[in-house]
C-alpha cells in the first residue's frame, strides 16, 4: 500500500529525502504518510498531484477557523505592510492582549511568544522563580513540547527521556504522575509538598488519546496546589480557544494560574501566548527573564486579534460540536458495516480514532490496551481516499466543516474502511472535486 499517493508527491518526497533528515522539518511528521501539498482553504486541502482532501488534521491544530481565512489573512496583510517586527512596543501588541484576555475572562496579563514549546518554559520559569522551589509534577503523556526538560516517554510506567541526546538528569526535577488519578497527585504532594513549584498539565490530555479530565479532577487537582502553594498550569495549546473560547479552563469550569496557548487562537499563524495571574506575569518586569526576537511580532498580533474577533463574534462552537458528533457516529456505523470496531473517544472538536475496547480509557497507560498499530496502518488508505488525518489517531473539526464537507467525508470514509479489507485495492487515485 502506499502512502504517496501520486507521482508528483512522490518526486518531491524523494527529493525531500535528500534536503532534509526524513524528509520532513518537525519529527512529528516522520510518521505520517507522505504527502506534498499546495494549497488549503477552508477544511479542504490540494496536494501536488492536484488531489483533494477533506483536512481532520488542521496542521495538527491550528487551522481552527480553516485555512486561508479571508479575514485572518486581510488583516495580516494590511498588517505586513506596515512592518513585520520592531523590536519594540507596536500598537497592535495591545488589540491582540486585550482581546486575548477579554475571551478567557480568567488572565490579568499575557506575553506573547511564537511556539508552545517556549511558552511553556517561560510558565515553568515563572513558576520556579514565584515560588522559590524547582520540583515540577507533571502527567504520563502529556506534551509540553520538545526540549530536554520536558520531553518525556513512559514505558510500563518508568518515564525517562524521549530522545536520543536527551540527558536524563535533565528531568531529574521533575517527577511524572498519572492523569485522573487525584490520590496518586495528593501523595506526590504529600511526600514533596514544599518542593513543588507547579503542576502542568493538558487539562484534556489530547496528546495522546484525547482523554478528557475526569468529572471533578481538575478540581482537585486546583485544590492541592492551592493548598501547597503550587502554580497550577494549564498547557492549553490544543485546547485553547478549541474547547470553548475560554478552553479548558471554562468548559471545565476550573482556574489555573497561568495557561498556555497557541494553534487555535491565530488562525494557523504561528503565535503562542502565556496568560496568567498579574502577581505572577508581573514577574516578567522583575527579574524573570523571557524573550524573543520575534514575540509579539506585527502579524502575529493582526492574527491573534483577527482570529479571536472571529472566534468571539460568530462562536462557532456549537456547529463544530454539531459536526464532530455526526463525524464520531458515521465513523463507528461504517466502520461497523466493514467490520471495522473502531473506538472514538475525546470531545467532537478534538478526539481519537482507534481500534480496541469500548470502556473509556482514562489515562496513557490504558492506552495499552488500544490497537495503535491496526489504526496507524488504516491511515494511508483514509488518505488514500482524500481524508487527511494522522496515524496517531487524533481528529480535529474546524469552523469550516460544513454539511458538504461531511458528506464528502462519510462517502469517502465507506469507500476506505471497504478498501481497508481489501489489500492492493486501497490506492485511489483521485481528480480534484468540482467545487
Ligand atoms: N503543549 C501542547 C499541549 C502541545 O500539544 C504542543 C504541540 N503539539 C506543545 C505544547 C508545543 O507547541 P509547539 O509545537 O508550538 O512548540
Amino acid at each position: 500500500m502506499s502512502s504517496r499517493p501520486d507521482a508528483r508527491s512522490r518526486a518531491l518526497g524523494a527529493r525531500a529525502l535528500e534536503l532534509t533528515p526524513g524528509g520532513v522539518h518537525s519529527n512529528v511528521r516522520l510518521t505520517g504518510p507522505s504527502v506534498f501539498f499546495e494549497r488549503g482553504k477552508g477544511a479542504w486541502l490540494w496536494d501536488a498531484d492536484g488531489n483533494d482532501y477533506v483536512d481532520y488534521l488542521l496542521g495538527q491544530g491550528p487551522n481552527f477557523l480553516g485555512h486561508a481565512h479571508d479575514e485572518v489573512i486581510a488583516a495580516v496583510e494590511t498588517a505586513m505592510r506596515r512592518g513585520g517586527v520592531f523590536g519594540a512596543q507596536h500598537v497592535l501588541e495591545n488589540e491582540a492582549a486585550e482581546i486575548l484576555l477579554d475571551c478567557l475572562g480568567w488572565a490579568d496579563q499575557v506575553r506573547f511568544g511564537v511556539s508552545g514549546t517556549e511558552a511553556d518554559q517561560a510558565a515553568l520559569r515563572l513558576a520556579r522563580a514565584a515560588t522559590g522551589r524547582t520540583k515540577i509534577i507533571r502527567f504520563e503523556g502529556h506534551y509540553h513540547g520538545w526540549l530536554d526538560n520536558v520531553l518525556i516517554k513512559t514505558v510500563d510506567g518508568v518515564t525517562g527521556p524521549a530522545s536520543k541526546g536527551q540527558p536524563a538528569h535533565q528531568l531529574a526535577d521533575s517527577i511524572t504522575v498519572r492523569f485522573n488519578d487525584p490520590d496518586g497527585l495528593a501523595t506526590v504532594f504529600a511526600e514533596h509538598a514544599d518542593e513543588i513549584a507547579a503542576v502542568i498539565l493538558e487539562p484534556m490530555m489530547c496528546n495522546n488519546g484525547a482523554i478528557p479530565p475526569q468529572p471533578d479532577y481538575l478540581r482537585q487537582v486546583r485544590e492541592l496546589c492551592t493548598r501547597h502553594g503550587a502554580v497550577l498550569i494549564f498547557d492549553e495549546v490544543i485546547t485553547g480557544f478549541r474547547l470553548a473560547l475560554g478552553g479548558a479552563a471554562e468548559r471545565f469550569g476550573v482556574t489555573p494560574d497561568l495557561a498556555v496557548y497557541g494553534k487555535a487562537m491565530a488562525g494557523g499563524w504561528p503565535v503562542a501566548a502565556l496568560a496568567g495571574r498579574a502577581e505572577l506575569m508581573s514577574l516578567f518586569a522583575a527579574g524573570v527573564n523571557h524573550s524573543g526576537t520575534f514575540n509579539s511580532s506585527i502579524p502575529a498580533c493582526a492574527a491573534v486579534t483577527a482570529a479571536l474577533t472571529v472566534l468571539r463574534r460568530d462562536r462557532p462552537y456549537q456547529r463544530i460540536e454539531e459536526h464532530g458528533r455526526r463525524l464520531i457516529d458515521g465513523i463507528v456505523r461504517l466502520g461497523a458495516d466493514h467490520g471495522l470496531r473502531l473506538r472514538v473517544q475525546g470531545l467532537p472538536m478534538a478526539f481519537h480514532v482507534g481500534f480496541g475496547p469500548d470502556e473509556p480509557i482514562t489515562d496513557y497507560r490504558g492506552l495499552e490496551a488500544l490497537d495503535l498499530r491496526r489504526y496507524a496502518d488504516l491511515v494511508p488508505t483514509l488518505v488514500g481516499h482524500g481524508i487527511w488525518v494522522a496515524p496517531r489517531g487524533i481528529w480535529y473539526v474546524s469552523a469550516a466543516h460544513g454539511d458538504r464537507e461531511l458528506s464528502v467525508a462519510l462517502e469517502r470514509l465507506d469507500a476506505a474502511f471497504d478498501a481497508a479489507g481489501r489489500p492492493g485495492q486501497t490506492k485511489i487515485i483521485r481528480g480534484p472535486l468540482s467545487r
